[in-house]
């Protein structure tokens, strides 16, 4: 089956393709010809994620879904949370964002955070929410060099190793992103 993915995050693209399989060919917006950034200026990651998935289906009428992920730290109320892409500013540079939060974060204890995805799914009409949720910590200073995002601050729990430490498939076996997909794959599979 085709899906299409509201997003041209290769990084992205690449995950979510390794956790469905075979079963799924999930397709970028570039492959219909969509290049540009889709508004996401809701005050949830739920909202986000259904505003992506909705501008695709709108342009296209083709069964899509969207994500968005928001990293949550507890010892700043949550933050960066629904405005972590442009935490630093509207460029949503990766390494400015990690240093902004290392220095919010300088001198504080409680290290303890959450990555969580919400995932809308647009099929024949009909929309679904799914959400994934990883808990850890969040390092002193970058670590690895995998994956993406603040993927080099983050030690999911239970292990020693930042995200950006570890290949791509232990890193979907146990993040947000991974159950999030896990949910909708098999969702999709029992229909
Ligand atoms: P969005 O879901 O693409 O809007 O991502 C929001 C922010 O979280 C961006 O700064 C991403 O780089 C970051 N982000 C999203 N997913 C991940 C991930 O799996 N690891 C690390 N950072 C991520």
């Amino acid at each position: 089956m085709k899906l299409y993915f509201a997003t041209n995050n290769i990084h992205k693209l690449k995950e979510v393709q390794e956790v469905v399989g075979d079963s799924f060919q999930i397709e970028s917006m570039r492959s219909l010809g969509i290049n540009e950034d889709i508004p996401e200026d809701k005050q949830t990651l739920e909202g986000n994620a259904l505003q992506k998935a909705r501008f695709l289906y709108d342009r296209t009428g083709e069964s899509c879904f969207a994500d968005d992920t928001g990293l949550e730290v507890d010892a700043l109320n949550g933050a960066p949370g629904v405005y972590s892409a442009r935490y630093a500013g509207e460029a949503k540079n990766s390494l400015d964002n990690m240093a902004l939060l290392l220095k919010n974060m300088s001198g504080i204890q409680n290290r303890k955070a959450r990555f969580r995805t919400v995932i809308a799914l647009i099929l024949d009409g009909k929309e679904y929410l799914f959400e994934g949720i990883v808990n850890g910590t969040i390092t002193e200073e970058p670590r690895g060099t995998a994956g993406f995002g603040y993927d080099p601050l983050f030690v999911p729990d239970g292990y020693s190793t930042t995200f950006a430490e570890m290949d791509s498939e232990a890193k979907n076996a146990i993040s947000h992103r991974g159950r999030a997909v896990e949910k909708l794959a098999a969702f999709l599979l029992k229909r």
